[in-house]
């Protein structure tokens, strides 16, 4: 149970940005919450295991071009948390891959911080000079200050349940933010497939935007392949039957499995990849009450993106409230 005592910052969202802030606002003195809808922290950042087979079936990678990100990810590697997977020819960035898998990161930041999960926001209505965050069973809390870090459409639905009125432009703006949705099928493969090290293909045509086996990859005790359609297929056939889907995506994957599917499972991410984000890193709607949207529609794209917004959120908040 969430005790309703007052709080100074409510995050929404364990995914990097709203761990990296709460990192930064728990070092500068403040007591973050944290809450998510998920079982587990990450977000994007996720992991799933069918059997004896680990598959990383969100986020494939993770990238460095600024400083204080590359610095994160050095110490990662220097506490065993994060390795090397390849360096691509298209570009002088490593790709980093977690250990054991991409979820030891989020796993590891979440230490410390006080995180609920199996929270979903589902209203936020200004109370006073703070905010009611009202969450799905009946819960409810009170925080001087609120993040959010969820994908826009639906920190946007929390608002509007709540009805918490935005400036029309800023409302319109974050309307307009489109997200690329993905089909992710996870499948366990009999034997070997016929994936060369560094154990990824990225087609230029047909519906599969990227094939990765997690064993070569390092993350599966046995062969395991994450799949993602392209976008344009992944919307349209959003609706369809996803074990059907699944089975089209792994045909047409024939030639690059190389062995029979034991098994497989296929995920939505619905709000894979903002397309359009033209805003600052982190963006503040709401002075009185404070309430900031931050994530990776704000920061970039990228695991990097996401952090970099949730770092820029910390800041922003820690201004506000010391004030
Ligand atoms: C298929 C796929 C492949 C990708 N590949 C890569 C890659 O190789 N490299 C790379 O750098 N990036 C990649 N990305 C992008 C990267 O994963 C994201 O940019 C980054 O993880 C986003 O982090 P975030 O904290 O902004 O959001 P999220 O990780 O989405 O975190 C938001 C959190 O908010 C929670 N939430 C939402 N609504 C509510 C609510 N109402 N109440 C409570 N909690 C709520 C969610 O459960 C979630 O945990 C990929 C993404 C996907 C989906």
């Amino acid at each position: 149970m969430l005790n309703n005592k007052p709080r100074d910052i409510l995050i929404v969202g364990a995914g990097i940005a709203g761990l990296l802030a709460a990192t930064d606002l728990q070092a500068a003195g403040f007591q973050p919450l944290i809450v998510d809808k998920g079982r587990g922290v990450g977000g994007r950042l996720a992991t799933r295991r069918i059997g004896a087979a680990s598959f990383d079936h969100g986020a494939q990678f993770i990238t460095a071009r600024t400083p204080r990100f590359a610095a994160l990810l050095q110490s990662w590697r220097n506490q065993g948390l994060l390795t090397e997977w390849y360096r691509s020819p298209e570009d002088e960035h490593i790709r980093w891959r977690g250990v054991p898998t991409i979820t030891a990161l989020p796993k590891y930041l979440s230490q410390g911080l006080a995180v609920h999960l199996e929270r979903k926001l589902i209203a936020l209505q200004p109370e006073n000079s703070a905010w009611r965050a009202h969450f799905e069973h009946g819960e409810s809390i009170s925080a001087r200050a609120v993040l959010l870090t969820a994908p826009v459409p639906q920190s946007l639905a929390v608002l509007e349940t709540g009805q918490v009125t935005l400036a029309p432009s800023i409302h319109t703006a974050l309307q307009a933010i489109e997200y690329e949705p993905c089909l992710a099928v996870m499948a366990v493969l009999k034997g070997q497939s016929n994936l060369a090290a560094p154990g990824f293909v990225r087609p230029t045509d047909g519906n599969i935007a990227w094939l990765a086996d997690n064993y070569i990859k390092g993350v599966s005790a046995v062969p395991a392949i994450t799949l993602h359609a392209t976008p344009a297929f992944s919307r349209a056939h959003w609706d369809d039957d996803r074990q059907e889907t699944g089975k089209k995506l792994l045909q047409e994957a024939t030639a690059w499995l190389g062995s029979e599917v034991a098994e497989f499972q296929v995920h939505g991410w619905r709000y894979a990849r903002p397309i359009n984000n033209d805003f600052p890193p982190a963006l503040i709607v709401s002075q009185k009450p404070m309430l900031l949207l931050a994530g990776d529609a704000f920061g970039g794209a990228r695991v990097e993106g996401a952090a970099l917004s949730g770092w820029a959120a910390a800041e922003l908040l820690g201004q506000h409230l010391t004030r």
